[in-house]
């Protein structure tokens, strides 16, 4: 009897291969499990069992595998349900799936390069004798490959041993060592423990009876702790109490204090934790129609406007989950968002909440992974942004996708490109969870879900205490450029109210969606621009760094002095960004205190944080930024949101721009006056009658809603029609040319329910060298979207089987966003 397993390879191959096994092997395999399995001529691949049978593959003989590396199932049943729902869907292979969701110390391979860890002490006695081999081995070469070790060991067998050393965390991957975030660790201060009491701070006043200084010191410390109530930073100390460090240090040396070290991300939970707010009567009344909601759906969605309060809402909700000992998932559409929100939610939930996202280094995601796993209350509560919803849940009660209008929560590049809100109802139904979707702008698919009945709606019309939401008025651009009132990009309107807003000592966000300092530098003279000699886009001017940057490829170059065409050096930059108001600000402020928040001062682990952190403890009066400061935050005292230019986003190419511009003003908006009096927003634009400006201007969610339905219908757009876009990539242009006309006629001859559009050049044809061509195939909702995948699938076989072809990168994206 032949016993066989199908696995999935973290390598993009079109499906799932079988290897064989023996009976013993057969009987300890189980889904979910890694085994060695060797691929082409030389490779060694750790791949995940699928399943265990006993029918042979037809058309090829299948292998042994080399052996078994895990004793139990890192995957679960439902991940690897959820994982075939998705390379389904998005019509990607399997192995991109796993590529996607595994956290990259578990896809081992030959070819994966192993370092020894520093450590002080290397547990030697917990290592087997293999084990310790490699880790001498270690010890004289700093780096070896999975190949090597066979070699050294003398057996295949090597992957499970190191998978067990990188359990020890005895060796780490190379992957590990090339992140290159370090984490912040911060010392602080504390009484040695038989102090830290009354009695203790007496005996320490005698102690320290003819140490003035040093009995200020600790007195100091005690009025600091009650003062701030968490860990107390040494250097704080230290300046609150004039000490010097020498003070510090005969203290602790007195074994009167003590130093010891936090993390910075772990320092915001203190151990202590402070009850739920109560909610106000709208909020008790939105959880109650969403309590009641669910017992008859399973998805709800909570409009709630800008400052209503919703975090609360959901704060309630994970609190009766958390209580029948079920986990919850809290999606966020970026991570930039988590700072405040880690903070709201540790202090109702203590250590239950764990973060997972793709700026932590590989041990800390590994950490989650595991602590998810195992089903520990240190990850009973997860937030995440979109890879949170690989993990491998065992009780999920619930999911909150907190701004699930955001375009962020779907993937771009590479596949898997998922959207995180869609997959997370899918995961909620495997799990029969509920899933809540909140938003102050909804997404017009959602909006419409709940208004056909297929989610629930819940509303929150009004603002947490009552405050108005704030005043948006429009400003004229046109008219203030007629009359001479413009000063840099500014109106007069805005500048007074700028003004008159760092009078009364509240803040400033300034919203312009475009970093860099101008778009384009052109020539006076001949007219020309700067162009990426990899992309079809002119070069963004950055003038902090005088460089000339490709916002596509990363491509720069430093200013040149004179123009590249025709050597005339009167350049002129065109167009506004970010780092062009700021500078502009400075000049027209010079007192006030500006920053900027966007792609390029966000770079670091931490940039973000810090930011926030300024501008939440007033550092900062004038908060320039791009979209990232239009998203959820919530500051107490700004009651000014200027835009500088609404235009642009309004004029971009996608069917969804409108409501992405609703949505951005609405949203940047409702970061003004969120606690106390109401906030005012001055929209500054070319095109003041728009009706989108109009609609934002008052509110009139349910307005824009309505039109953008009707145009979507029109033009036969999601939500009435399913779209899938298929991207060809190539650096020949004829190439690429023919073959999407050969492509595009193929689908229109075999996809005949659909609408199949192109093939079409995109408002940018070429990045990174590649040039690019668009098909688009419209799924109308009397037809099944399953079969037109299918069947688009057999013509990318028929594609893909013609040699000239063979080279041309295609593309698909599942309900793509732009
Ligand atoms: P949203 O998520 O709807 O934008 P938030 O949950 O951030 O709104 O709430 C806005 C502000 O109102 C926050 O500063 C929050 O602390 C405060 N707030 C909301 N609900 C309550 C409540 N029930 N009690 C006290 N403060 C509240
Ligand atoms: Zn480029």
């Amino acid at each position: 009897m032949a016993y066989y397993i199908d696995v999935i390879l973290p390598i993009p191959v079109e499906k799932s291969f079988t290897y064989q096994v023996n009976e013993d092997e057969a009987r300890f395999l189980k889904a979910g499990m890694r085994v060695a399995v060797p691929f082409g001529r030389s490779k060694i691949y750790a791949a995940l069992v699928k399943q265990v049978h006993k029918s042979a593959p037809q058309t090829y003989k299948a292998k042994e595998i080399d052996h078994i590396i895990d004793e139990k199932p890192i995957v679960t049943s439902m991940q690897l349900q959820l994982w075939l729902w998705i390379s389904s869907y998005y019509m990607c292979t399997e192995g991109e799936v796993l590529r996607a969701a595994l956290p990259g110390t578990f896809l081992l391979e030959s070819e994966t390069i192993i370092h020894k860890r520093k450590l002080d002490t290397i547990p030697q006695d917990q290592l087997t004798d293999a084990e310790f081999i490699v880790v001498e081995a270690l010890h004289h070469q700093s780096q070896l490959q999975v190949g090597d070790l066979m070699q050294l060991l003398d057996r295949k067998k090597v992957l499970p041993i190191i998978a067990r050393l990188i359990d020890k965390g005895v060796v780490q991957l190379h992957e590990e060592l090339r992140e290159i975030y370090t984490p912040k660790i911060t010392k602080y201060i504390r009484l040695h423990k038989q102090y830290d009491s009354e009695v203790g701070l007496q005996e320490v006043l005698n102690i320290l009876s003819r140490a003035k200084r040093q009995r200020e010191v600790v007195l100091q410390y005690f009025s600091l702790k009650a003062k701030i109530n968490k860990p107390v930073e040494a250097l704080l100390l230290q300046k609150q109490a004039r000490a010097t460090a020498q003070q510090l240090k005969s203290l602790v040396e007195k074994g009167i204090f003590e130093i010891y070290e936090l993390q910075e991300d772990r320092i915001n939970f203190t151990g202590e934790t402070i009850g739920s707010k109560t909610l106000s009567e709208p909020q008790e009344q939105a959880f109650s129609e969403i309590k009641k909601a669910f017992t008859h759906k399973d998805v709800s969605l909570l409009h709630g406007v800008t400052a209503s309060g919703k975090t609360e809402v959901y704060v309630q909700l994970i609190q009766e989950h958390l209580a029948k000992n079920e986990q919850v998932l809290y999606l966020l559409p970026e991570i930039a968002l988590t700072t405040q929100l880690i903070k709201r939610l540790q202090a109702y939930f203590g250590d239950k909440v764990a973060v997972f996202h793709s700026k932590y280094s590989l041990n800390e995601r590994t950490e989650v992974w595991d602590n998810v796993l195992h089903n520990k209350t240190s990850a009973q509560l997860i937030i995440g942004a979109r890879s949170a919803i690989f993990l491998p849940f065992h009780k999920l009660g619930l999911v909150i996708v907190d701004e699930e209008h955001d375009s962020s929560y779907k993937q771009f590049d590479p596949a898997p490109r998922y959207h995180a809100r869609d997959t997370a109802i899918v995961l909620g139904q495997l799990f029969q969870a509920k899933v809540l979707l909140g938003s102050a702008t909804p997404s017009v698919e959602s909006y419409n879900n709940a208004l056909v009945g297929k989610y629930a709606l819940v509303k929150l019309v009004q603002r947490y205490g009552n405050i108005l939401l704030p005043e948006i008025n429009l400003v004229n651009s046109k008219e203030k450029h007629r009359k001479r009132l413009m000063t840099d990009f500014f109106s007069d309107t805005l500048l007074r109210a700028i003004t008159d807003t760092l009078a009364e000592k509240e803040q400033v966000i300034i919203f312009q969606n475009r970093r860099g300092f101008a778009p384009i530098m052109e020539c006076m003279t001949c007219g020309h621009t700067p162009q990426c000699p990899n992309c079809d886009v002119s070069l963004t001017y950055h003038k902090y760094r005088n460089q000339l940057r490709c916002h596509y490829c990363g491509y720069h170059m430093a200013v040149q002095e004179q123009c590249q065409a025709c050597g005339n050096s009167e350049l002129n930059a065109k167009g506004i960004g970010t780092e062009q108001i700021e500078l502009a600000l400075k000049t027209l402020y010079p007192d006030a205190k500006i920053a900027r928040m966007d792609a390029d001062t966000t770079r670091g682990k931490y940039a973000f944080e810090k930011l926030i952190d300024a501008f939440e403890t007033e550092e900062i009066d004038i908060l320039v930024g791009t979209q990232m400061v239009t998203k959820g935050l919530d500051f107490r005292k700004v009651s000014l949101v200027g835009v500088i230019q609404a235009d642009s986003m309004l004029n971009y190419p996608d069917f969804r721009a409108h409501e992405r511009s609703y949505q951005l003003i609405a949203q940047v908006a409702g970061r003004a006056g969120r606690t106390a009096k109401r906030g005012k927003v001055l929209v500054q634009t070319y095109n003041p009658y728009h009706q989108i400006l109009q609609q934002v201007s008052v509110n009139n969610y349910e307005g824009m809603i309505t039109d953008q339905l009707e145009e979507r219908r029109q033009y036969r757009y999601p939500p009435y029609h399913r779209l899938i876009k298929i991207t060809l990539k190539h650096k020949d242009f004829a190439k690429v040319e023919s073959a999407a006309s050969w492509l595009c006629q193929s689908l229109k001859n075999s996809l005949t329910s659909c609408e199949v559009l192109g093939p079409e050049t995109p408002v940018i044809a070429r990045i990174r060298n590649l040039y690019h061509k668009n098909i688009l195939v419209k799924i109308g909702n009397k037809v099944s979207p399953k079969e037109v995948k299918r069947d688009i699938l057999r013509v990318q076989v028929s594609f893909k089987s013609i040699a000239q072809f063979r080279s041309v990168r295609l593309v698909l994206d599942v309900d793509n966003q732009a």
